[in-house]
């Protein structure tokens, strides 16, 4: 038996094979029960997500034997035929080297002629944003009277370049990514039936990989099975891609994000004698520090396409650590990656981000910013800037002032009595010992209350710039 690629060999046969496109097969279905079958659709949207594939099956159901229907037979001979590309009604062109006028013209000219078969001939044009301008006019010369029982179907990536003329001629239908989750299961229920196995880790990285094109997720699994038989794991799909790995970047963003600047550079070095290039650690680098961040501010839904043990490892680096911290590293890191990639030292660009980046833990870590807001309090309170200063709970807060439109600060320390600050000396204020000892003190209960606050303090940076 000749071997047939998963792209081929797993494609979808009827509508509802079709995965995460059911906006699209539904009102397909439903537009043939109904009898209300057009006369040219586009379908658009990125590559390997279904067009084509939705396109074949949508020619099936309107020559299929028992058809038009939504549920095609699968076994007459016009379904068999257009399955296997050999029906003479369903011609497929590429748009990309039938572009010219003439292929067109020919086009036009043989569309005339009734279907071979007594069914519909159905033209499928991939790519059509490829035409040149004079294909276009002809291909809209038939749009304009279109021969009975001839239907056209138009793919293409890029709709902007089809003409509005063309466009208004068409139902168009767009065709969505496919999530991870929807992928992840379709991959590995059809490897499940070929005796393939594959973890949970693989499949996420696989599905990541693809960018939501299952044609690259399927083009991916291919070489994995060569690769490494019909076990797959998340170490041989990293080596495949050259991926790096998760706890390499979990170690350098630990060390940046507690502000050891040193350790991350080792941590380069290592990765760099184990062979992976800067480019490829930067942007893994950055892509790591966005799911710190999505974690650290709850936003649990970009992170959830991860693996379980990814998620965990996320969790863990990123524990006891503020959005606004993860924020500001990302920002550096992430704002220095051009520079990175296309400067003439990738590695020193590389290197003085990570360090600058590990400083912004002892400038503007949560670690410090109790006793910072303290001062910058006091300033302002004998400035007359703000209203007034209490201290009330290890979380300063801003808070509006009723009585005079005014912004207060909050400030304070665990066991100290609710008090407003105007009483307290200010040695005992910006005791920083103390402060430290209180912050210590603060559990991960207190993990929201430590968000808020770092986003309300540096906003205050910015309510009075000669503090900083
Ligand atoms: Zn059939």
């Amino acid at each position: 038996m000749s071997y047939l690629v998963f792209a081929r060999k797993w494609r979808p046969q009827t509508f509802s094979d079709v995965i995460a496109q059911e906006h699209v097969t539904k009102t397909l279905c439903n537009a043939i029960e109904s009898e209300r079958i057009g006369h040219a659709y586009l379908f658009t949207g990125p590559r390997g997500v279904g067009k084509t594939t939705t396109a074949r099956i949508l020619a099936k159901a309107l020559n299929c034997e028992s058809g038009p229907t939504s549920d095609p037979c699968m076994e007459c001979e016009a379904c068999v035929r257009i399955a296997a590309g050999g029906h003479l009604d369903v011609l497929e062109i590429d748009g990309a080297s039938n572009r010219g006028i003439d292929e067109i013209r020919d086009l036009r000219e043989k569309a005339r002629y009734a279907a071979a078969e007594g069914g519909y001939k159905i033209y499928i044009i991939d790519e059509v944003h490829m035409l040149t301008r004079e294909a276009f006019n002809a291909l809209l010369k038939i749009l304009e009277e279109p021969p009975d029982k001839v239907i056209f179907i138009f793919a293409t990536t890029e709709p902007r370049k089809v003409p509005a003329t063309i466009l208004s001629r068409c139902q168009r239908f767009d065709f969505r990514r496919i999530p991870s989750s929807v992928m992840g299961k379709y991959i590995s229920d059809e490897a499940g039936k070929e005796g393939i196995t594959i973890d949970s880790d693989a499949l996420s990285l696989v599905c990541r990989a693809s960018g939501g094109s299952m044609r690259d997720a399927l083009s991916i699994m291919d070489q994995l099975v060569s690769f490494t038989g019909k076990q797959i794991a998340g170490e041989s799909v990293s080596k495949l891609l050259g991926l790096v790995e998760a706890d390499l970047l979990a170690d350098i963003s630990a060390a940046v994000l507690h502000s050891k600047g040193a350790s991350a550079l080792d941590l380069v070095e290592d990765a760099l004698v184990r062979g992976y290039s800067i480019e490829e650690l930067i942007d893994a680098l950055v892509g790591f520090l966005r799911n710190l961040l999505l974690a650290a501010s709850g936003a649990e839904k970009g992170i959830t396409d991860l693996s379980d043990s990814e998620i965990v490892l996320i969790q863990q680096t990123v524990a006891g650590v503020s959005d606004v911290h993860v924020l500001n590293v990302l920002r550096l890191v992430g704002g220095a990656s051009d520079q990175i990639r296309t400067g003439a030292s990738p590695r020193i660009s590389l290197e003085a981000a990570l360090m600058t980046a590990s400083k912004l833990g002892i400038a503007f870590g949560f670690e410090n910013l109790p006793s910072v807001v303290e001062k910058v309090a006091v300033t302002a309170v004998k400035a007359g800037e703000i209203a007034e200063t209490k201290v009330i709970s290890p979380v300063a807060q801003i808070v509006e002032d009723d009585s005079d439109g005014k912004t207060g600060i909050e400030v304070g320390a665990v066991g100290v009595p609710d008090v407003s600050m105007t009483n307290i000396p200010p040695s005992v204020v910006s005791d920083l010992e103390e402060e430290e000892k209180v912050v210590k003190e603060i559990g991960s209960s207190e993990k929201e209350k430590e968000n808020s606050y770092v986003r309300k303090v540096s906003g205050l940076f910015d309510m009075i710039p000669e503090n900083r």
